[in-house]
């Protein structure tokens, strides 16, 4: 069956290239935009802006939204929410909100299920089904923004680390970025929002080339080859020497400060000893780490680090002068925790 082209798949560019096309008003484009991004409007009859033949002959030819949210889950604590999104061709995502603060903070998905395999994430044991356009991408945080906007309240940063490898689907997720931090739309500062990579060297180049104001985190978890291999397949393509000279490229070039993730796995990864083979690694580099303990997850054997190991791990980092969080667990009872993002079939 065809399906309609997704309005959200159109940037700002491609909406008054279409509006020429159809013989419109540039300003038509303008409207439309700022329908979808400012008032965050999503269905035809919402976009009063337009004259109705316009607004019929959008609503033949796009479809205004894509995601049909299956399941919503939220946290004992009422702080973490989760939406089970099915996509048109019934693929499934996740998406999560966190409420922390004045942070509304939203985790979300690049791709349906990832391709990186990597041991202890639920997400890379499901495989890759497909990965999401810019426009599945942007609905997401629309989608959340519109819930947020009824208790009114603003999606306040977005982090890119739900379900899937954005550098696996680079071109759609810098498009949704853009998007969203464009000024006459959602105009979410680029600073607001941070990619998790798994450590895709040529793509974390690209990156650094096009020099971004957007925040890099990059998925360690170890800091020798043998055991990142061992827990992250890719590892054996990029290996750490190579992964760490295109951080340290990143952060001469852009001048920004890197993220690295680091789950810490009960007697895996997570002794001094560990700490000070991370702090050799990373020794110089502008970088912050972030340990978690490890989210447990179906098929994966390994267990979550203790909080006194926890501390020990950041102190031993600390005293090498390299900053460390730790990063609470966070809805964890509804699986919206880091790398428990999956779709059972
Ligand atoms: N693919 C990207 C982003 C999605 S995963 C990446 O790998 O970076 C987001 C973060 O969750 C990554 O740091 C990932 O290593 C981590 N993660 C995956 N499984 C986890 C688990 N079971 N417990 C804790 N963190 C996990
Ligand atoms: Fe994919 Fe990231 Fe999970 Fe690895 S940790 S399988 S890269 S989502």
């Amino acid at each position: 069956m065809d399906r309609l082209q997704l309005l959200y798949d159109l940037d700002l560019a491609g909406l008054t290239s279409l509006m020429q096309e159809w013989g419109e008003p540039a300003y038509r484009a303008s409207q439309v935009w700022q329908g979808q991004y400012r008032n965050l409007w999503v269905i035809p009859e919402q976009f009063t802006s337009l004259p109705l033949p316009l607004r019929t002959k959008l609503a033949e030819v796009f479809l205004f939204s894509s995601l049909h949210p299956a399941q919503e889950f939220v946290s004992q604590n009422g702080e973490t929410h989760k939406t089970l999104f099915r996509l048109h061709n019934g693929d499934a995502i996740e998406t999560v909100l966190m409420r922390f603060r004045k942070r509304r903070t939203l985790c979300i998905s690049t791709q349906s299920g990832c391709g990186m395999g990597c041991v202890f994430c639920a997400t890379g044991q499901m495989g890759l089904q497909r990965s999401l356009s810019a426009g599945e991408i942007v609905e997401q945080v629309l989608y959340y923004a519109r819930k947020l906007a009824v208790v009114n309240e603003k999606v306040t940063n977005v982090v890119v680390m739900g379900m899937g490898e954005p550098f696996h689907n680079y071109e759609a997720t810098l498009a949704a970025i853009r998007r969203l931090n464009h000024p006459a739309g959602f105009n979410l500062g680029a600073r607001r929002f941070t990619i998790s990579t798994v450590g895709l060297v040529p793509m974390i180049r690209r990156f650094t080339e096009e020099d971004h104001q957007i925040n890099l985190a990059v998925s360690l978890h170890a800091a020798n080859d043998e055991l990142r291999s061992a827990l992250i397949p890719i590892n054996k393509k990029y290996s750490l020497d190579v992964l760490i000279a295109a951080c340290r490229e990143y952060v001469a070039k852009t001048h920004r400060r890197i993220t690295f993730e680091w789950a810490l796995i009960r007697d895996l990864n997570d002794s001094r000893s560990h700490a000070r083979q991370l702090a050799d690694l990373v020794q110089g580099m502008t970088c912050h780490v972030n340990v978690i303990p490890l989210n447990p997850t179906q098929r994966y054997a390994g267990q979550a680090t203790t909080m006194e190991r926890a501390r020990e791990f950041k102190l031993e980092l600390e005293s090498r002068g390299i900053p460390c969080t730790i990063r609470i667990r966070r809805g964890i009872d509804i699986a919206a925790g880091c790398g428990q993002l999956a779709i059972q079939a």
